[in-house]
Order: structure tokens, then C-alpha cells, then sequence
């Protein structure tokens, strides 16, 4: 069994890939739900549902986020009604029966994890996907703005200001206990499967923004720490870069080198070895003085093809640190 710390796009493109090359009923998905919110009165997991959606053929291909061939009925009426200040968060007639699905039965005492697998279910998903806790954890943003720090929620930082303010902070609050408030557990499932799996994989997904949250969640990072040598990366930077969004910016905000360098230092105590794109060859000897065994090979999925290569890149480096999957 191999278990994938995902976050939303990246690694639903790099769960994916592992399906098309390995049997997808021997994959777990442990997935980020400090992006979650609550719009409407709905509960809304923007992670889970990329990797949902993914997996199930039905994502917007463009956008990478959302349904395919979605309609818009309900976000005009609601533009029509409200304006912008109320219609700020894109939400799909389809997407929204998924929200409304979740929303009704965690009203009805499901855990998020009932609800996800009820969900995946829907889909005839074979891959299993966790969210990584059903507590509440939600990852704040602190931010600059006009001069002072301003904490947001994470959609008001990512969607509402566009992901395009300075970042001097990110907290996934839930995660420590607080004055009548337990510290958010692990899923049902997930430490027992990173303890379990043949192989863990950190998916290509925002270090501090996807990733980080979910290894600061009940024990998972120090979970995933005890399989480090079983434990592949692959940076979701290249030549510097973010394919999509803010994991370069957010790295250099932070004080951290946004380059695979950067990442090496910030996955070395989870993960044994970095997969790095082979525009950044030239610094494969920086990560190994990092602490990581790096391999140097294609990594962006633009189609499935190159999905597929990067997905057998992933099972043979886990098959050299004597982590695959029984084949
Ligand atoms: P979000 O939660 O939907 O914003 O997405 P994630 O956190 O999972 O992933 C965002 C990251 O995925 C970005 O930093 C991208 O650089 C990375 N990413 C997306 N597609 C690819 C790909 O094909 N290859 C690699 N290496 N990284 C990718
Ligand atoms: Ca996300």
C-alpha cells in the first residue's frame, strides 16, 4: 500500500498519475483540509473535492479546480441578488450538491470521513481518500496590508485578495489545543497507514500551504518522520518557479529559498529522498547536501503521458529506497 500526503491540483495530478501505472485500490490519500470553509451554511473542502473530481474524471480541466462542463445558475442569482461581496467564492450548481451533500449529513453526526468515503463512493473511486482529521483545522493567513498585518482566513487570502498579498504568517489553528478545545486528531485510518504503507509519497502540492498543515495534524508528520526512509518527495517547484499559485512567493516570504533547494531543506526530516524536474539538475548536489538522495527527472504532468512517466519515476525511486508496492 502506498499512502500520498496531498494537497488540492498538484497532487490530484500526482495521485492520478499513480493510478494510470499502479493499482489504485493499493493507494491512500491523506488530504489537506485546512483549506476548508464555510460559505452559505456550507462546508466546503476544496482539497478533497479537487481530488475527488480528479480521480474521478470530472474536474474542470482549465481551471483544475471545480466540475467539468459546470453551470453557473445559482452563483448569478446569488451576483444578482448580493453583488460581489456575497458571490466572491465561485461555487458551481454541480459543486454545490457536493456541498450540500457533505453540509446535511455532518449535520446528521457523520464525521468527515463517512462523508468523504460516501462521497468518493459516489464516484467509484478505488484509490481510498482521507481527509488528514475530522476536527476543524483551519489555516490562517497572515498578510500585509496597507502597512499593517491583517489575519485572513485562508479563501480571503487566496481567493478574495488573489493570493497576490506579502505573507508574514501561516497558522493551521486546530492543531494545538486551546482553552476548550482538544487539538485536532488524525483521521480514523491515517497514522495506522502511514505506519503500515509499503511507500509514502509528499505529493507535489504547496509546501507550507497544503503540505505543512497536514504533517503539523495529530502526529501525522511524525508519522510520516518514522517512514522517512520509505518516503519519496517530489518538489512542486521547478527552475524556481510554481507551476500554479503561490508556493514560490509564500517560500521566499517565509524566509525560505523558492527553489528545490528550499524544499529539500523543508522535507529532509520526513523524507528520504526529492524528485526534482530536470531543469534543476544543476542543483541535484545542493539537495543531497540537504540531507536528501535526489533524482533528476521530468516532472510536470502536462498530459497523461507525462504523467504516467513521472507516476513510474515515483514507484521506481520508492523500489530504490526498498519502498514500492508489492508487485
Ligand atoms: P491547491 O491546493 O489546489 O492550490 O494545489 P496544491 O497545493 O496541491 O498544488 C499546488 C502546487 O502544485 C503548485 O506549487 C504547482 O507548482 C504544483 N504542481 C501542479 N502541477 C504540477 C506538476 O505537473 N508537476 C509538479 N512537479 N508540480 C505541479
Ligand atoms: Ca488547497
Amino acid at each position: 500500500m502506498l499512502v500520498a500526503i496531498a494537497g488540492g491540483v498538484g497532487a490530484a495530478r500526482m495521485l492520478a498519475a499513480l493510478s494510470s501505472v499502479t493499482d489504485p485500490a493499493g493507494i491512500t490519500a491523506v488530504v489537506n483540509t485546512g483549506d476548508d470553509t464555510v460559505l452559505h451554511g456550507l462546508h466546503v473542502s476544496p482539497d478533497l473535492d479537487t481530488v475527488v473530481y480528479t480521480l474521478a474524471g470530472q474536474i474542470n480541466p482549465e481551471t483544475g479546480w471545480g466540475r467539468v462542463g459546470e453551470t453557473w445558475g445559482a452563483m448569478a442569482d446569488l451576483r444578482a441578488y448580493g453583488g460581489d461581496r456575497l458571490a466572491w467564492f465561485n461555487l458551481g450548481d454541480h459543486d454545490l450538491g457536493t456541498h450540500m451533500f457533505r453540509t446535511s449529513r455532518l449535520a446528521e453526526g457523520a464525521t468527515l470521513s463517512q462523508v468523504t468515503a460516501e462521497i468518493a463512493a459516489r464516484w467509484g473511486l478505488r484509490v481510498t481518500v482521507l481527509p488528514m482529521s475530522d476536527d476543524r483545522v483551519e489555516t490562517r493567513v497572515t498578510v500585509e496590508e496597507g502597512g499593517a498585518s491583517v489575519e485572513l482566513g485562508f479563501q480571503e487570502y487566496f481567493v478574495g485578495r488573489r493570493h497576490s498579498v506579502p505573507v508574514l504568517a501561516v497558522t493551521p489553528r486546530g492543531v494545538t489545543a486551546e482553552p476548550g478545545r482538544r487539538a485536532a486528531a488524525a483521521a480514523p485510518g491515517v497514522l495506522d497507514a502511514i505506519g503500515q504503507a509499503d511507500g509514502v509519497i509528499i505529493c507535489p502540492s504547496n509546501p507550507i500551504l497544503s503540505i505543512g498543515p497536514v504533517l503539523a495534524t495529530g502526529g501525522i508528520g511524525d508519522a510520516v518522520a518514522r517512514r522517512r526512509d520509505a518516503t519519496v518527495a517530489v518538489s512542486p517547484i521547478i527552475a524556481g518557479r510554481a507551476l500554479k499559485g503561490p508556493a514560490d512567493t509564500i517560500l521566499a516570504d517565509l524566509g525560505h529559498e523558492a527553489s528545490v533547494v528550499g524544499v529539500a531543506r523543508m522535507w529532509a526530516p520526513y523524507a528520504a529522498t526529492l524528485l526534482v524536474d530536470t531543469a534543476d539538475a544543476g542543483r541535484a548536489g545542493e539537495v543531497e547536501a540537504a540531507g536528501m538522495r535526489c533524482v533528476v527527472a521530468p516532472t510536470i504532468m502536462s498530459g497523461p503521458q507525462e504523467a504516467a512517466g513521472l507516476g513510474r519515476t515515483v514507484l521506481d525511486a520508492l523500489e530504490a529506497a526498498g519502498a514500492g508496492p508489492r508487485r
